[in-house]
């Protein structure tokens, strides 16, 4: 009998709403959770140190295997030991597959049965990803957690069009498992060497369900990918342009269906309300770039909304970001001072405002689940969503 790759415990339930235990070969993840997004090896303007330190205590970010691939190469990572050894981090990891960065590059793709081709968006060379070689990039990484290779179809797609693109991600998803069980037959991932007692140094796929915004679509992608028979389940093709209410209702509709004995993931949601609303509605693991990157464009998210430290009206304001907050950039700092280094182009302005995004983003998903712990997510959620609805600006 196999060690399993991954360890899942649901601890509570509150509504549809689960607080659980995922443990992985690294790291043991509470859930809910957000994975802090680690494009190109790096989560942009955090040491690891930091985002390891019982201050921010991350638990697992996200690798872009796109970029990976691109730069520095999946065989240059390969051979300096996997992404762990690589970059330094030493918790858990989930790669992507590619596909929707591909999926992205609307204009320098080409998308055929086989996979895609593209052109390189760092020097234009003529690029191919499929299944396969997403499951030999992953690999090569040696994340914990690799995702299944699938298309994205956009959130306004007619029917006819999004059933064609769900076939078709099924057909890639099949294709994927194939390759990943050949991998993992060959013990052929990076970061075999670190297993424990309790999980196995082997890696742990999970199926994506696709459909847009048609219910009985996704209804069948979600029936068809579990008969494959996956690790976790991830909803894909969310957020990418449909309306916010069409999203909640997707997820309200589709992720009590899932399995309820696989983690649950979102992919590439969202904003804090979109994180409540997502674990109310049953979902586990999510990912986003907007801490990071809002950070670096000024913007601040806080317990009464976004706030841009930008607007002038902060120039003598000595109040912290956040006066909720009890991240070490808002017990030291100003918003006058961080208006300063921000406008003076110091890079110090998007690191600290990067610090204060992941607290506020790891620290929202902490409260979450002592709520749901304390049978008080319903009430939590009402005071969170009304609060953040004030925006500070
Ligand atoms: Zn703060």
């Amino acid at each position: 009998m196999n060690r399993q790759t991954l360890r899942w415990q649901v601890l509570a339930q509150d509504g549809e709403a689960r607080a659980g235990v995922l443990q992985t070969r690294r790291a043991t993840i509470e859930t809910p959770v957000f994975m802090p997004v680690g494009t190109l090896g790096t989560v942009k303007g955090m040491r690891y140190e930091t985002l390891e330190s019982p201050e921010l205590d991350a638990r697992i970010i996200l690798g872009n295997t796109y970029h990976l691939w691109l730069r520095p190469g999946a065989d240059v990572i390969c051979a300096l030991g996997g992404l762990h050894r690589f970059t330094g981090w030493r918790r858990a990891m989930l790669t992507d597959s590619g596909g929707f960065q591909v999926w992205s590059l609307t204009g320098l793709r080409k998308i055929s049965e086989e996979g895609v081709e593209f052109r390189s968006h760092i020097d234009g060379r003529q690029c191919f990803l499929s299944p396969e070689i997403s499951m030999e990039a992953q690999a090569a990484l040696g994340a914990e957690i690799v995702m299944a290779f699938d298309e994205c179809a956009p959130g306004k797609l007619a029917h006819a069009e999004t059933r064609k693109s769900m076939e078709r991600t099924l057909r890639w998803e099949a294709r994927s498992k194939n390759r990943f069980d050949e991998l993992q037959a060959e013990s052929a991932d990076a970061g075999r060497n670190c297993g424990t007692n309790e999980v196995s140094g082997a890696q742990a796929l999970f199926g994506i369900v696709q459909g847009a915004t048609h219910l009985d679509l996704r209804r069948e992608s979600l029936a068809r990918t579990v008969e494959m028979g996956f690790d976790g389940y991830a909803l894909g093709g969310l957020s990418v342009g449909e309306e916010k209410e069409v999203m909640y209702d997707v997820i309200a509709q589709v992720a009590p269906e899932m399995p309820r004995s696989s983690p649950r993931y979102l992919m590439g949601v969202g904003t804090p309300e979109d994180l409540v609303e997502g674990v109310s509605r049953g979902i586990d693991m999510f990912d986003c770039v907007l801490p990071t990157r809002n950070a670096r464009t000024g913007q601040a998210w806080t317990t009464e909304g976004k706030l841009n430290i930008k607007n002038a009206r902060w120039t003598r304001d000595e109040r912290p970001l956040d006066e909720a907050c009890a991240c070490s950039v808002c017990r030291r700092y100003s918003r006058a001072y961080l208006r300063h280094l921000y406008i003076a182009g110091e890079m110090m302005a998007s690191i600290l405002l990067t610090h204060h995004n992941l607290f506020f983003f790891l620290d929202t998903m902490r409260r979450v689940r002592q709520a749901i712990r304390f049978n008080e997510f319903a009430k939590f959620r009402r005071e969170f969503l009304t609060r953040s609805a004030c925006s500070a600006e």
